[in-house]
C-alpha cells in the first residue's frame, strides 16, 4: 500500500511482528509483516502512557471507548474518527446464572454499539489511522459485520469504502453496509477468498486494508477496560469469547494485559474461546497443541460471523489462550440457536448467532469442570441479532394470518399457537412415519411434538398434507410436519373453498415453452384449462389464473412469488409464498408447503384465492 508518510511527533508505540519480533515501520505496512507475513501488534513505551495517563480522570469519568484515547497508537487525536462507540452495558444475569448454576454471571452487550457490533471500537482506530495515513479509499473484506462497521466510519470520515463479502452474506448487514454508501461485491467463495482479494485490492489501487489487523486490536481491546470498571476494578475469573478471525479475543486479552501492567488489577481473567463445530480452526490447534493454524476450506455454519477459514490473528488467539490458562470449546449449530433463544428469553438480550456461542458454552465448561460455580464468569455477547433475523427464524414458527376479527384472536389463544415450535428447534431430522398414520394418530403426535392440540378440522387437513408428501415418496420428519402443521395453522380462518385444483399435467422440455393443463372443481362446476409460461410453475399458475378468473369473476395480479427450501440436506421439502392483490387493493399472503415445488406454488396459490374471494364477498356483504 502507498502511503504518504506524515512527521512523527513521537515514538511511543511501533509495530512488531507477532512471529519473528521484527519491528515493521508504518508506511511499510499496517498489516502483515513483510519477511514472515504473521500478524503485526502494537507495543507501547508503558512508560510514556503512564506518564500521560490521569487516574483520577480515568477512574471518575463515564465509560466509553474515547475515554482510552492514551491507550491508542493514535498521533494526532485531531483526526479521530468516533460516532461514540462502547460503554455497552454489562447485565448481571440472574436467571441464566440460575439456570447454569453459575453464581454470577454476567454479559456484556456489544449489540449496543452504534453498529450493532464491537467491531465499531475497532473501526475507531483503523478509521483515524487511515485518517492520519491520508489514505484516499478503504477496502475491507468481512463476512458482514466488518462491511457495517467500517462503512459507517468511512462515511463520516469522508472516504469511498470497497468491501467485499462471501455471497449470501445475511442481508440485514448488507442492507447496512450498502446504506452508508459502500461499494459493495459479493463474493462466490469464502471470507478468506475475499480477503485475498480485498489485499491484492489495496496493494494494486492503494486502497488503505481496514480489517483484522494490528490497529483494530488496539481499538477493541477497551471491551476489557470497560468489564473491568464495571467490575469495580476487579477483573472476572473467566471470559468467554467467540472467534472467528480471533481478533477479538487477542484484543481482551491484550486489554486485560495492559491494565495489568499499568497496575490497575493484580490478576488475569482466563480467556476462553469459543467456535461452531464448522468452522474450528482455533480449537482444533489448540487441542492438538499446535502453533500453527490448518485452515479450514469450505466453513459451514449457522454462526456466519464466525465462519473465517483460515483466522488472521490465530496465532494471537492461540497464544491469549494458553498464556492466560484457559481453553477451547467448540458448539453444534443446533445448540448455538438454542442458546440463542435462551438468551433471548431470559435475559432479553436478542444476539446474532456468533454472539450466542459464549452461551452455549456455558454448560459443557461447568460439566466439565472448567468453570467453577463459584467464579466470576462474563460472556461477550458480540453482535445484535437484528443484522440477521432469519437466522433466528429458522427455529421460530411463522406467526400465522387473521382477517381483523375478535373471534380469530380468541382461536389463537384457545388453540395456543403460540406454544408451536416451543420444542421445534430439536431433533428437525427425525423421522416420524413413512405411512400415514389415522387422523387420531395425527392428533396425538402433534400435541407431543409441538404441544399444540388440533382441532378434527385442522388434524384433517394436516393429514391430507402428509398425504401428499408420501404420495411422493418422501418420509415425514418432525421438520416437515411442524412446516405442515404450520402452514395449516397459518390460515386461521377456515374459508370456503371455492377454488379446488383436481389435477394438473405439465409438459416441459429444455428449449420449448413449458405448458400446463389444469382441472379444476369451482363450486361443484368442472373447468379444465390450458396455459404456457416461462417455466412450469409460471405454466400452472397461469392456468390456474385463467381459469379461476373465468368463472370467479375475481380480477386479481400475482405481485410476490417466493420458495424457500426448508430444512437442510436432499431430504429438503419447499414452501412456497404467494401475494395476491385484486384491484380493490385487498391484498392476501399465503403459503404451500410440499415436497414438490409445483404442489407447493399450486397449494399456495389455491390458498391464497380462496381467502381473497371470501375477502371480496366479505366486503360485499358489508358494503351491501
Ligand atoms: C467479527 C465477529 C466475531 C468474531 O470476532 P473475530 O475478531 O473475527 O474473532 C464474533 N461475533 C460477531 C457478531 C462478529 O461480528
Ligand atoms: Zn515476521
Amino acid at each position: 500500500m502507498k502511503v504518504r508518510r506524515r512527521s512523527q511527533d513521537n515514538r511511543f508505540y511501533e509495530l512488531r511482528c507477532f512471529g519473528c519480533g521484527r519491528v515493521c515501520p508504518e508506511d511499510e505496512s499496517t498489516t502483515a509483516c513483510p519477511a514472515c507475513r504473521m500478524p503485526l501488534e502494537v507495543h507501547y513505551d508503558y512508560d510514556y502512557i503512564r506518564s500521560r495517563l490521569n487516574r483520577y480522570s480515568l477512574k471518575s469519568s463515564p465509560i466509553k471507548a474515547l475515554k482510552y484515547l492514551d491507550f491508542y497508537p493514535i498521533r494526532n487525536l485531531d483526526l479521530v474518527v468516533s460516532l461514540d462507540e462502547g460503554g455497552t452495558p454489562l447485565y448481571r444475569c440472574h436467571r441464566l446464572a440460575e439456570h447454569t448454576g453459575l453464581r454470577r454471571l454476567y454479559i456484556k452487550n456489544e449489540g449496543a454499539n452504534p453498529t450493532g457490533v464491537f467491531k465499531d471500537r475497532g473501526t475507531l482506530v483503523d478509521i483515524t489511522k487511515a485518517k492520519e495515513m491520508e489514505a484516499e479509499a478503504v477496502c475491507v473484506a468481512s463476512t458482514g459485520n466488518m462491511a457495517g462497521s467500517v462503512a459507517a466510519y468511512a462515511s463520516v470520515a469522508g472516504l469511498p469504502c470497497y468491501v467485499l463479502v462471501p455471497e449470501g452474506t445475511p442481508i440485514g448487514k448488507m442492507s447496512q453496509a450498502l446504506s452508508y454508501g459502500a461499494r459493495l461485491l459479493q463474493v462466490r467463495g469464502t471470507y478468506n477468498d475475499a480477503a485475498r482479494l480485498t489485499e491484492e485490492m489495496s496493494e494494486r489501487h492503494g486502497f488503505y486494508l481496514a480489517g483484522d489487523y494490528a490497529f483494530r486490536v488496539e481499538g477493541q481491546k477497551s471491551q476489557a477496560f470497560e468489564i473491568i470498571e464495571q467490575l469495580d476494578w476487579h477483573p472476572p475469573a473467566v471470559v468467554i469469547v467467540p472467534m472467528g478471525a480471533g481478533t477479538n479475543l487477542a484484543a481482551l486479552w491484550k486489554g486485560f494485559k495492559e491494565f495489568y501492567e499499568l497496575g490497575f488489577i493484580d490478576r488475569l481473567p482466563r480467556m476462553i474461546g469459543v467456535q461452531p463445530e464448522g468452522c474450528q480452526p482455533i480449537v482444533a490447534a489448540f487441542n492438538q497443541g499446535l502453533n500453527t493454524i490448518v485452515p479450514v476450506e469450505k466453513p459451514s455454519t449457522v454462526a456466519s460471523a464466525v465462519a473465517a477459514g483460515d483466522p488472521q490473528d490465530g496465532v494471537k488467539a492461540l497464544a491469549a489462550l494458553r498464556d492466560s490458562g484457559g481453553c477451547a470449546v467448540v458448539l453444534t449449530d443446533e445448540e448455538i440457536l438454542e442458546a440463542q433463544q435462551h438468551l433471548a428469553r431470559s435475559e432479553s438480550i436478542f444476539v446474532e448467532p456468533a454472539g450466542a456461542i459464549p452461551i452455549a458454552a456455558l454448560s459443557p465448561l461447568i460439566m466439565t469442570g472448567r468453570i467453577r460455580p463459584d467464579e466470576v464468569v462474563v460472556c461477550l455477547a458480540t453482535g445484535s441479532g437484528l443484522k440477521d433475523p432469519k437466522a433466528a427464524l429458522k427455529v421460530l414458527p411463522a406467526p400465522a394470518s387473521i382477517e381483523p376479527l375478535t373471534s380469530e384472536v380468541d382461536k389463537f389463544l384457545r388453540l395456543k399457537l403460540y406454544e408451536i415450535r416451543a420444542s421445534g428447534a430439536k431433533n428437525g431430522g427425525k423421522e416420524l412415519f413413512t405411512k400415514v398414520p389415522s387422523q387420531a394418530e395425527i392428533g396425538e403426535l402433534v400435541k407431543r411434538e409441538f404441544g399444540v392440540k388440533l382441532t378434527a378440522d385442522y388434524a384433517k387437513k394436516v393429514r391430507a398434507l402428509a398425504v401428499e408428501f408420501i404420495n411422493k415418496g418422501k418420509p415425514i420428519t418432525k421438520a416437515d410436519l411442524q412446516y405442515i402443521v404450520e402452514n395449516v395453522l397459518k390460515g386461521l380462518t377456515e374459508h370456503k373453498q371455492v377454488l379446488v385444483v383436481d389435477d394438473f399435467e405439465i409438459s416441459t422440455t429444455l428449449h420449448g415453452k413449458p405448458k400446463a393443463r389444469v382441472w379444476i372443481n369451482f363450486e361443484g362446476e368442472k373447468i379444465e384449462m390450458a396455459s404456457t409460461g416461462v417455466g412450469p410453475v409460471d405454466a400452472v399458475i397461469k392456468a390456474l389464473k385463467a381459469a379461476a378468473e373465468a368463472r370467479g369473476r375475481l380480477f386479481f395480479e400475482l405481485i410476490d412469488y417466493k420458495v424457500e427450501i426448508n430444512s437442510a440436506g436432499t431430504d429438503a421439502s419447499v414452501e412456497a409464498t404467494v401475494t395476491l392483490k385484486d384491484a380493490q387493493n385487498n391484498r392476501v399472503v399465503a403459503s404451500g408447503t410440499s415436497p414438490d415445488i409445483i404442489v407447493a406454488s399450486v397449494n399456495a396459490f389455491v390458498e391464497g384465492y380462496n381467502v381473497l374471494w371470501a375477502k371480496q364477498k366479505g366486503q360485499k356483504i358489508a358494503n351491501g
